[in-house]
């Protein structure tokens, strides 16, 4: 017998979870696992897990194995993470059965084959029309990728709402909307073409998107911000594409001249560069993976979710989000958000940087295009995709039973779990211990080393807890753990007075009922604490 006094932490508590009852974990184990739950290996949060798990295996025996403590070692820098994900914390709790019915949808939207791939310049015209790629990222920086995710490809018009959203963060919104408008314009978006005011209708169009270029501070910074955006994944420039689409920009360039007639650049403005720039912008290259993380920094609020750092004012994004949801389909806008009722923002290359708020960004990027300019596949893949979850704006999230939420789904699984009851009772979670009770978890489940949710609340002096487990729970008082440790011998052990006082109240009464009287009588003093 030990010492009293050897806590679980998170870290046990997260051996206990992927160890699944076994005394060592291999690591491509604990990788799977970590994997299922859409955390990639490679993310910037984890990786000082990372390098010492290399670190670590390298000085084990067989180069693959390791006990608690070892483990411990591992995973106690990013530890907070790591519980989240395992307690299936994250905006989609069960991310696996999610992405394959992403994975469905894929497939069928890759059998259609209308469509035309655009041919104005042969930057674009060179890409193969089978070509089709899906990836996503959640606010909490869960990964999915299917297709061709990494072959780079020119954002062109998917570029518009993020220089605006640059624009808003540097100006605010009164200033940038002392130039431009926020109205659809029900025009073609490369039409010579400005409101009442004489202003552009709004930045996703090419008027008020070259309107919006010339309100960029600092030119080098749009790239920071873009990579940025994408948590420094790749974010590339095509220079041959840059060329082409200024000799034949011509449209773009008598745009360029209506609009210094009509003064709508600020003053000084020198048009014909401001013009290069927007051909610059629209020649970044992006590949669809890293254009996701683009959209999942729209979707979390401006903080890009794989670095944790502020990328975009939380004003910048919201009208963004406003804009594109309006705008952002060319001349289909109107119908995409009554169908789809997301903000979205495609363009010529193929690419749809599609926003669920608060929950993802995707980008869906093939390069046969439809009449009205969108990517054929991308559209198949969009309508689909909120046929089967309630991710529309205005679904209702409450009755409509008839779609998937997959931000509720693993609910079930999330509290039958010991370690969730250990969780609570270590944290002195009542409510959560309350909750369990109620859905009839057996409160008196014992982890890898025999331990109960009371030895690690006495432990912890929870004496709320305590108090619960004993009352209205009827939790053996004296359970021994490994070390034949009882809770009493944590709670002095720890110098928790209180706890000792309420664990001898019930020391000495206590003798386990038969099982009948047992859970008659816990549910009766359920009803009376709950
Ligand atoms: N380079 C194109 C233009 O400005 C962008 C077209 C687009 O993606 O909508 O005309």
């Amino acid at each position: 017998r030990r010492n009293a006094g050897i806590l679980p932490s998170l870290e046990d508590l997260l051996f206990y979870t992927v160890a699944e009852g076994q005394e060592k974990i291999p690591a491509h184990k604990f990788l799977t696992a970590l994997k299922a739950t859409g955390l990639r290996t490679g993310d910037p949060r984890l990786k000082e897990c990372m390098e010492t798990l290399k670190e670590t295996l390298k000085k084990t025996s067989d180069g693959v194995t390791l006990d608690r403590h070892l483990f411990k070692r591992c995973v106690q820098s990013n530890i907070v993470l790591l519980t989240q994900a395992f307690r299936k914390k994250f905006v989609i709790p069960d991310f696996q059965s999610f992405t394959s019915h992403i994975d469905e949808l894929y497939e069928n939207a890759k059998n259609l084959s209308g469509g035309q791939v655009a041919d104005y310049i042969p930057q674009l015209a060179k890409f193969n029309p089978d070509l089709w790629a899906v990836s996503l990222c959640t606010v909490d920086g869960q990964r999915h990728t299917v297709g061709d995710t990494k072959v780079p490809f020119c954002l062109q018009s998917c570029v518009k709402p993020l220089k605006y959203a640059v624009a808003v963060h540097d100006h605010g919104t009164e200033y940038v909307h002392s130039f431009i408008g926020k109205e659809p314009s029900g025009l073609r978006f490369n039409k010579l073409f400005l409101n009442e005011d004489d202003k552009p209708h709004n930045p996703m169009v090419n008027a008020g998107a070259i309107v919006c270029t010339s309100l960029i501070k600092v030119k080098a910074e749009v790239m920071n911000f873009l990579k940025n955006m994408a948590g420094n994944e790749y974010v590339g420039f095509s220079n041959a594409t840059f060329q082409s689409e200024r000799e034949s920009g011509d449209r773009n360039f008598a745009i360029g001249y209506y609009l210094k007639e009509k003064k709508c650049f600020p003053e000084g403005t020198d048009m014909t560069s401001v013009l290069d720039f927007y051909f610059q912008l629209c020649s970044i290259e992006v590949t669809c993976e890293s254009a996701s993380v683009m959209a999942a920094t729209l979707a979390n609020g401006g903080i890009c979710p794989i670095t944790g750092e502020r990328v975009l004012s939380p004003e910048a994004v919201r009208n963004t989000l406003s804009l594109m949801h309006s705008c952002g389909m060319y001349d289909f806008s109107g119908q995409f958000a009554f169908h789809v009722g997301l903000p979205a923002k495609s363009g010529v290359a193929g690419g749809i940087l599609l926003v669920v708020p608060n929950v993802m960004g995707i980008m869906c990027w093939s390069p046969p295009l439809d009449k009205l300019g969108n990517s054929v596949r991308g559209i198949q893949f969009c309508t689909d995709l909120v046929e089967l979850f309630n991710f529309h704006n205005y679904d209702n999230l409450r009755h409509f039973a008839k779609k998937h939420d997959p931000r509720r789904e693993g609910g079930d699984q999330r509290v039958k779990s010991v370690i969730n009851l250990l969780f609570a009772a270590y944290t002195g979670d009542v409510s959560a211990l309350r909750r369990f009770a109620l859905s009839s978890m057996d409160m008196e489940q014992r982890d890898y080393d025999s331990r109960t949710a009371l030895h690690v609340a006495a432990a912890e002096g929870h004496t709320e807890v305590v108090r619960f487990l004993l009352e209205a729970c009827k939790v053996n008082p004296v359970p021994r753990d490994r070390w034949e440790n009882t809770p009493m011998d944590e709670a002095v052990h720890f110098g928790h007075h209180d706890v000792v006082t309420i664990l001898q109240q019930y020391h000495d009464k206590y003798s386990p009922p038969a099982r009948a009287d047992d859970k008659e009588s816990a549910e009766k003093s359920l009803d009376s604490l709950l």
